[in-house]
């Protein structure tokens, strides 16, 4: 028995990375999915070795209309919604003083409004499900600050507080709504050329678990959260950071344990965005909705 058995779900991005890890985990616990991206080739593609349990729609996160298809597509294809994965993402690297307008509201765009409207597209499908789980996907850049990446952070904190209000709004409707926080996981996003000559290894072995995240790591903890196993009520707005960041007591704390002010290191700006300004770190954490 599978742990998502007659469950329908949407997933954002699911064309490659971890998306595409999650549609996979979905259908093989026995979901079935709609699967959205911008890539139509390639999540054609992935759709189509899932079988009918898998369909692919086009969807732009930003575009309202695409999501009503996609919300439609579920309930023509499968009956029903039960679960919203909202994991469509870019990045851009660039420091405040010099990024440019159009590219700061674009990684807004995708990742902060595309939460948003998957919300608001999917909600009344859930209402009619009599309920259902979302979990948007934030970012360790969710708690903490990282030079060069303003943008995506304020992105990230924004899907971490947007999800917070959701859970608020939807517990009494019985839909449970959580943000995952991955660190670093081994995907396109981070294989783009401003990474080029970053030492990854470098990054990654200073963690306590010193390697990459793997994209099927997120995918696990998204079944568990699309599950019945995720608790029911009252609703949470949990955070968990998957992936392999060194473990801190809390990633805002600004003393030691023994109340000693932590000392700020500052991060020196680069002058191009070749070289990723210090990681800090994040920890597992579960918060409570308020
Ligand atoms: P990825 O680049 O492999 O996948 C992102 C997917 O989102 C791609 O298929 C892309 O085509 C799609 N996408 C981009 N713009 C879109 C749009 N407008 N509408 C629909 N789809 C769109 O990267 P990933 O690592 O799989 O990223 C998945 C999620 O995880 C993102 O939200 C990302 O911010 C988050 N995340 C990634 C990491 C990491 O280290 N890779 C860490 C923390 C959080």
């Amino acid at each position: 028995m599978g742990k998502l058995d007659g469950k329908v779900a949407i997933i954002s991005g699911a064309a490659r990375g971890q998306g595409e890890a999650e549609a996979r985990a979905f259908v093989a616990e026995g979901a079935r999915v709609v699967l959205g991206d911008v890539l139509d080739a390639e999540g054609e593609r992935v759709a189509a070795s899932l079988g009918d349990a898998a369909t692919y729609v086009h969807l732009d996160v930003t575009q309202p209309a695409d999501w009503e298809r996609a919300v439609k597509t579920a309930g023509s294809e499968y009956g029903k919604l039960d679960v919203l994965i909202n994991n469509a993402g870019i990045l851009r690297l660039g420091f405040i003083e010099s990024q440019p307008l159009e590219e700061y509201l674009a990684v807004v765009n995708v990742n902060q409004v595309g939460c948003f409207l998957g919300m608001q597209a999917a909600i009344p499908a859930l209402k009619a499900n009599g309920g259902g789980s979302i979990v948007n996907t934030s970012s360790t850049s969710g708690f903490i600050g990282v030079a060069g990446l303003a943008a995506y952070t304020a992105s990230k904190f924004a899907v971490r507080g947007m999800t917070k209000v959701a859970a608020i709004e939807l517990g009494h409707h019985n839909i449970r709504v959580n943000s995952v926080h991955p660190g670093g996981i081994d995907t396109a996003m981070v294989a783009q050329d401003e990474f080029e000559g970053v030492d990854s290894d470098a990054i990654y072995g200073a963690q306590p678990i010193p390697r990459v995240g793997r994209p099927e790591e997120v995918a696990k903890l998204m079944v568990f959260l699309a599950s019945d196993d995720t608790p029911t009520a009252p609703a949470p707005s949990s955070c968990a950071t998957a992936g392999s960041w060194r473990a801190r007591r809390s990633p805002d704390s600004t003393t030691t344990d023994d109340g000693t002010p932590r000392r700020q290191r500052p991060v020196e700006p680069s002058t191009s965005c070749r070289r990723i300004p210090k990681v800090s770190a994040g920890s597992s954490h579960i918060e409570p909705t308020a």
